[in-house]
C-alpha cells in the first residue's frame, strides 16, 4: 500500500518504519528540514531500540522515505496518518493546533479524496473537525470527493516501540466507513496474524478508548503510590504488599509499582486532557483530579527524603543520581521525575553528579549554566558519578543500574546512602555491605558511616 505518515517523533518515526518493514511504499513528512536531513542519511534523532537499523534497512530498501514537502509526500498515499504533537495547551486541554494545522494543508494540498487517520491521541470530536476542515478546503478548490478521517490511536511504549508495533496487544480502529475499515484491516492484517485482535469500533469511542487506557493505567500507579504512602508509616514494606495483591489475577502484576511518579509525553497530558474534557461536559473528575495530585506530590518524595536525611542541609552536598529519562530505554524527559529533582537539588545548593545512558544530552541543553559552573556534571559512568557522593539516588530504573557492583560503589561514595526512587534494590544486601537504604513505601533500614576512603 502506499502510506503517507505526517510527523517524525517517536511515534510517526515507529510507524512509518513498520509500515515499511511489513511491504508497504512510506513517505514520512516531516515539517523540520534538519530532522528530515537527517533521517535520509538514516540518523535517527531520537533514542528506540531496534528502530535504526529497521530504519535504515528500509531506507536502502527503498520502501521508506522522508520529505519536508507535504505534497510530495501524499501524491501517491492511499492512506495518510497524522501523527503530529498533542501537547497540553495553557488550560490542560489538549493543543490540537498541530493536527489541525495538518488538516489545513491537506486540504489545501490533496488531489483527491482518501483516508485520513489520526494516529495522534486527540479528544473524542476531533476527527469530525479534521474531516471538515479537510473537506472545506477540497470543496474551495472544486477537488471532487471528499474524505473519510478515522481514529486509529497508537498503544506503543517508548522504550519497545518497535516491538510493541510490530506485535501489538490490539488495533483499534474507529472508521465510521466500511471501505475505510477494510483498508485498514488489510494495512494491519500481517502484524496481527498470530491473533486477530483488529477491534473496530465508531470514531468517538476510538478516540475515548486511548485517554480512557492511559488514565486507567495512570490510576493504577498513583494508587500504589498512594499505598506506599500509607504503608511508609505503618511500617510495612510495600513491595511484600506488591507481590501480595498482584498475585490476585483481577489485579494483575502490571504497573503496580511503587515509585517516585510517572513521567513521559503521554500519561501527565492525557490526564489533564481527560479532566479538562469531563469539565468541560460538566462531570467532577475526582478521581483523575486525585490521580493528577498523588503524582505531583510522588515526583517530590525523593527531594524531601534527602533534605530531611540532611537534616535540611544540602548545600555543599554532593548527590550521585541514576536515570534521567522518565524511563529506561528511552531518551525521552518530558516530564521526568528526575527533572523535578534536579532542579530542587540545584536549588538547595547541592552538587548532582548524574549518569543517565540516553538522556544526558536533553539535560546538558536545559541546564547548562549548572554544567558550566561545575554544579552539575553529567556522565556516561554510573560508578564515576558516586565518586565522593554523600548519597546515591536511582530515579530511573535502566538494566545496567539494576545489578551493579555495591562493593565498588561502597568504596567510591563518601557516604554509603542509597534512596531506591523505584524500589529495584535487595535492601538486606545493601545493608549488609554497609548502606543506608531507603526506598518508597519501605521502611528505612541500615546505617552509614563515612567511608575510610
Ligand atoms: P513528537 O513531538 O515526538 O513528534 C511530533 C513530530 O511531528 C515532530 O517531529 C514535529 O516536528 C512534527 N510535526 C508537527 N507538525 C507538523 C506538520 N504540520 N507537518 C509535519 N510534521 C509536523 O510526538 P510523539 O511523541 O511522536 O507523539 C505524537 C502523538 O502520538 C501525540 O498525540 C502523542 O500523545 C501520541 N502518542 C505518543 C506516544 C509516545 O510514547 N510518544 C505513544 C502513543 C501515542
Amino acid at each position: 500500500m502506499q502510506i503517507c505518515v505526517i510527523g517524525a517523533g517517536y511515534v510517526g518515526l515507529v510507524t512509518a518504519t513498520c509500515f515499511a518493514e511489513m511491504g508497504n511504499q512510506v513517505v514520512c513528512v516531516e515539517r523540520d528540514p534538519q530532522r528530515v536531513a537527517r533521517l535520509a542519511q538514516g540518523e535517527v534523532p531520537i533514542y528506540e531500540p531496534g528502530l535504526e537499523s529497521m530504519l535504515r534497512a528500509q531506507l536502502a530498501s527503498g520502501q521508506l522515505s522522508f520529505s519536508a514537502q507535504l505534497k510530495s509526500g501524499i501524491r501517491r498515499a492511499e492512506i495518510i496518518f497524522i501523527a503530529v504533537g498533542t501537547p497540553s495547551g495553557e488550560d490542560g486541554s489538549a493543543d490540537l493546533s498541530h493536527v489541525l494545522a495538518v488538516a489545513d494543508e491537506l486540504g489545501e494540498r490533496l488531489e483527491r479524496s482518501c483516508l485520513v487517520v489520526d494516529k495522534s491521541t486527540v479528544p473524542v470530536g476531533t476527527a469530525e473537525r479534521v474531516a471538515q476542515r479537510i473537506n472545506a478546503g477540497l470543496a474551495r478548490r472544486d477537488v471532487r470527493g471528499r474524505v473519510t478521517v478515522a481514529s486509529n490511536p497508537e498503544f506503543l511504549k517508548e522504550g519497545s516501540a518497535v516491538d510493541d508495533f510490530m506485535r501489538p496487544d490490539r488495533v483499534i480502529v474507529g472508521c465510521d466507513d466500511e471501505r475505510g475499515r477494510e483498508l485498514l484491516r488489510r494495512l494491519y492484517a500481517p502484524f496481527l496474524r498470530n491473533h486477530d485482535r483488529l477491534l473496530c469500533m465508531g470514531v468517538r469511542a476510538a478516540e475515548f478508548s486511548k485517554y480512557a487506557a492511559n488514565a486507567f493505567l495512570a490510576t493504577k500507579i498513583s494508587f500504589i503510590n498512594e499505598m506506599a504512602g500509607i504503608c511508609a508509616r505503618l511500617g510495612v514494606d510495600i513491595e511484600e504488599v506488591r507481590r501480595g495483591i498482584g498475585s490476585d489475577r483481577r489485579i494483575g502484576t502490571h504497573f503496580i509499582y511503587a515509585g517516585c511518579g510517572y513521567g513521559g509525553s503521554c500519561f501527565p497530558k492525557d490526564v489533564k486532557a481527560l479532566i479538562r474534557t469531563a469539565e468541560h461536559e460538566g462531570i467532577e473528575p475526582g478521581i483523575l483530579r486525585a490521580v493528577e495530585a498523588r503524582n505531583a506530590l510522588q515526583k517530590t518524595l525523593l527531594f524531601q527524603a534527602l533534605r530531611e536525611h540532611f537534616n535540611g542541609h544540602l548545600h555543599g552536598r554532593v548527590v550521585a543520581l541514576w536515570g534521567l529519562a522518565f524511563k529506561p530505554g528511552t531518551d525521552d524527559l518530558r516530564e521526568a521525575p528526575s527533572l523535578v529533582l534536579l532542579e530542587a537539588l540545584l536549588n538547595a545548593g547541592a552538587k548532582v553528579q548524574a549518569c543517565d545512558p540516553a538522556a544526558n544530552a536533553g539535560v546538558a541543553a536545559r541546564h547548562g549554566q549548572a554544567i558550566e559552573s561545575g554544579q552539575l556534571v553529567l556522565s556516561e559512568s554510573p560508578y564515576a558519578v558516586c565518586q565522593g557522593a554523600d548519597a546515591l539516588v536511582l530515579v530511573t530504573e535502566w538494566k545496567q543500574f539494576r545489578q551493579p557492583d555495591f562493593a565498588r560503589i561502597r568504596g567510591a561514595m563518601r557516604m554509603p546512602v542509597v534512596f531506591d526512587g523505584r524500589n529495584i534494590y535487595d535492601a538486606d544486601q545493601l545493608v549488609e555491605l554497609g548502606f543506608l537504604y531507603r526506598g518508597i513505601g519501605r521502611p528505612a533500614v541500615g546505617s552509614c558511616k563515612a567511608s575510610a576512603a
